[in-house]
């Protein structure tokens, strides 16, 4: 079947046809592990992890690459200010390394609660210091850079459609003079390699040809994507935050080294709102997984919340509507638990959620065809062989989930038992007031197909 993408190079959808015949390239822009991720940050990796499902449910072997930020990335887009990292580890009063090392765990184990299938290939920047130098290298002997007192620059006025991704207009930045220059060049020139200030120590620094310092944050994804992918693959992600600076920088970086664009399809997840505004790690007032848990909120109920809207729509976040998602998760699972094994998908509706996901990931709508199925007059064993199919795509793990073992009180234990046998003896009348007297105690019983179940009400 076929799948169609939306790429915001070209800006529309486009059909997906891989570059080489034994995997997929995908790569994603990892966390800044100067501080916890927030949940919109996890929205843009619950993005990315279904894209790679969709793409393993077509067939593909996926090779997916996550990068981990750990040295690098200023406070400003704009190459001005401290390292993300040195600022952090002076604020928890810990080594960057320290921090770098538990924040990474923070954010691994956050995708896991998740249930986000690992990469295939975790990097550190801090690990490919020597990749990054070899590709500044290479962009200064094509000519590209120009050095200044405080790092090594790219020059973007060299190539004709630098911004192009943003579709920038750099007339009207320069024009404008909006950024503030320094020695910059041009408004849009971006660092690749920043020297360390004569007075201060830095904890993370590198010698290098050019002096004593440390990468930039665009050249870290060029050259690791480059590494691990090739610097010609197929499809780069990340928020949609990126598309101006950091992906348009590692397009630059790429044409200059290897005359590609990197990937051949750029995708962006649209951002998490909070109140209207964008949830942001610098604002300090973020929401963490660890702040829905604390609120009795399954992780998987903010998965399931996130598949409820398209990527590439913004989406609010608000309490209510991750408590529907979570009880509507837990009608699911218990409907899901209920159905017996054995049973076989059914072709017709496993091929319209195909076609739904086909269409640039619509889970919308594909999860309508989900809950289609659960009325349908499937049988219930081929129902839930069906849902096994769709999970493979949602991820919400239902074939592993569990009811809460709840300890049930002996005195509701006994009036279930004796509604059972009133049921069996056809007496309704009793059987429904045994029903009231059970409520009455804080309990539901319900006759499904697997037999009586008792829970909370
Ligand atoms: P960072 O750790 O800040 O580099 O961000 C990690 C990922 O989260 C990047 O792909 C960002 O584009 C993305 N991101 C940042 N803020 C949000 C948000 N509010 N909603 C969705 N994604 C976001
Ligand atoms: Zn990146």
């Amino acid at each position: 079947m076929q799948l169609y993408l939306y790429d915001n190079w070209e800006r529309q959808l486009r059909l997906f046809t891989p570059l080489r015949h034994d995997w997929i390239g995908l790569y994603c822009c990892g966390p800044t592990v100067y501080d916890y991720a927030h949940i919109g940050n996890l929205r843009t990796y619950l993005f990315e992890d279904l894209l790679r499902r969709t793409l393993e449910f077509n067939g593909h072997v996926v090779r997916h690459v996550i990068n981990i930020t750990d040295v690098g990335h200023l406070v400003s887009d704009a190459d001005e200010g401290e390292d993300k990292m040195e600022k952090g580890s002076r604020k928890a009063g810990e080594s960057a390394w320290d921090i770098a090392e538990r924040f990474t765990v923070a954010f691994t184990s956050d995708l896991n609660s998740l249930n986000m299938l690992p990469p295939t290939i975790w990097c550190k920047a801090t690990d490919h210091i020597a990749e990054q130098i070899d590709f500044i290298a290479a962009i200064e002997q094509k000519g590209f850079t120009y050095i200044t007192s405080d790092g090594v620059y790219f020059d973007t006025s060299q190539q004709e459609d630098y911004g192009y991704l943003a579709r920038l207009n750099r007339d009207g930045i320069e024009g404008g003079k909006r950024v503030e220059l320094g020695e910059k060049k041009h408004a849009t020139d971006f660092a690749l390699w920043k020297f360390s200030p004569a007075d201060e120590q830095r904890q993370m620094e590198w010698d290098s040809p050019w002096g004593r310092g440390f990468p930039g944050w665009h050249i870290e994804c060029s050259a690791m994507a480059s590494k691990y992918l090739e610097p010609w693959f197929d499809i780069h992600c990340g928020g949609e935050d990126h598309i101006a600076i950091h992906h348009s920088n590692e397009i630059a970086q790429n044409q200059a080294c290897h005359g590609t664009r990197l990937a051949n399809y750029w995708m962006h997840g649209y951002f998490l709102q909070i109140d209207a505004g964008k949830m942001s790690k610098s604002s300090g007032d973020f929401l963490r997984l660890q702040t829905l848990i604390d609120q009795q909120v399954d992780p998987l109920a903010y998965r399931f919340l996130c598949l409820s809207a398209h990527y590439r729509s913004q989406m609010n976040f608000s309490w209510d509507a991750l408590e529907a998602a979570q009880t509507a998760l837990g009608r699911l699972r218990d409907t899901y638990f209920a159905l017996p094994e054995g049973g076989k998908a059914d072709s017709s509706y496993v091929t319209r959620f195909h076609t739904e996901i086909n269409q640039d990931l619509n889970v919308p709508k594909a999860l309508v065809v989900m809950w289609e199925v659960l009325k349908s007059t499937l049988n219930d064993a081929d129902k839930k062989a069906t849902l096994n199919q769709f999970d493979r795509v949602l991820g919400l793990d239902l074939a592993n989930w569990q009811p809460a073992v709840l300890t049930i009180p002996d005195e509701v234990q006994a009036l279930a038992e004796r509604r059972r046998l009133s049921r069996l003896n056809k007496n309704w009348a009793e059987s429904d007031a045994l029903r009231t007297e059970i409520q009455g105690l804080g309990y539901e019983v319900e006759d499904t197909a697997g037999g009586m179940h008792i829970r909370k009400a």
